[in-house]
């Protein structure tokens, strides 16, 4: 399945006319956050197909429009797309005292057990559990940054080792130097930094 996924940066391009030959035979959109609606809403409207979103963890203070329309908010949910099993988790390492979209470890450990149950409903009736990990900020230590706001979660590397999806999106870490990685594997997972865009051919 060729997924688009998206996080942290307007990609003009993608903003135009130009997507439908850039993502062409694109069959499901995945954002990590930090985005515009309108800007999700565009492409979702241009591509016409599904989007599955998790929340960054700006938006919420400037009374700008958070949820874009015609997308689905993936956080804390377990959900099937054409066979592929996709879970998300929205936000960041919570930093500041801003409600919405900051977690303390803690907090986020309590988000992942809430997955438990699906994970195990799917692990009984498809025989694994997890494709595709879907979030904001990146596991630790893994694309995560030095900075208390971008530090990475160890509860989604617990999740990655229990679970093994076969791959995990997120944003949150910009990249400014070309030679920083952006796709780590681990274990049988493979780690993706989608920061601005990638269009990747997905294999199970
Ligand atoms: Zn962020």
């Amino acid at each position: 399945m060729r997924v688009l996924t998206l996080s942290d940066k307007i990609i003009d391009s993608l903003h135009s006319p130009a997507l439908t030959s850039m993502a062409r035979g694109v069959e499901l959109v995945l954002s990590c956050g930090d985005l515009p609606a309108d800007y999700l809403e565009f492409i979702v409207s241009l591509l016409n197909v599904p989007l599955f979103f998790v929340m960054g963890n700006h938006g919420g203070d400037g009374g700008e429009k958070l949820y874009p329309e015609g997308c689905e908010n993936l956080d804390a949910r377990v959900v099937e797309h054409k066979g592929w099993l996709i879970a998300g988790l929205e936000g960041s390492m919570r930093y500041n005292s801003r409600p919405q979209f900051q977690y303390t470890e803690t907090e986020m450990r309590a988000k992942v057990a809430g997955l438990t149950p699906a994970l195990i409903v799917n692990h009984a009736r498809y025989g694994r559990s997890l494709d595709i990990l879907v979030t904001h900020a990146p596991p630790f230590k893994i694309h995560d940054g030095e900075d208390l706001p971008h530090h990475g979660f160890k509860s989604y590397l617990w999740l990655i080792d229990q679970y093994k999806p076969r791959y995990h999106f997120h944003g949150h870490t910009h990249v400014y130097d070309n030679r920083a990685p952006t796709t780590t594997p681990h274990g049988k997972t493979t780690i993706i930094n989608t920061y601005g865009y990638k269009i990747i051919d997905l294999e199970k």
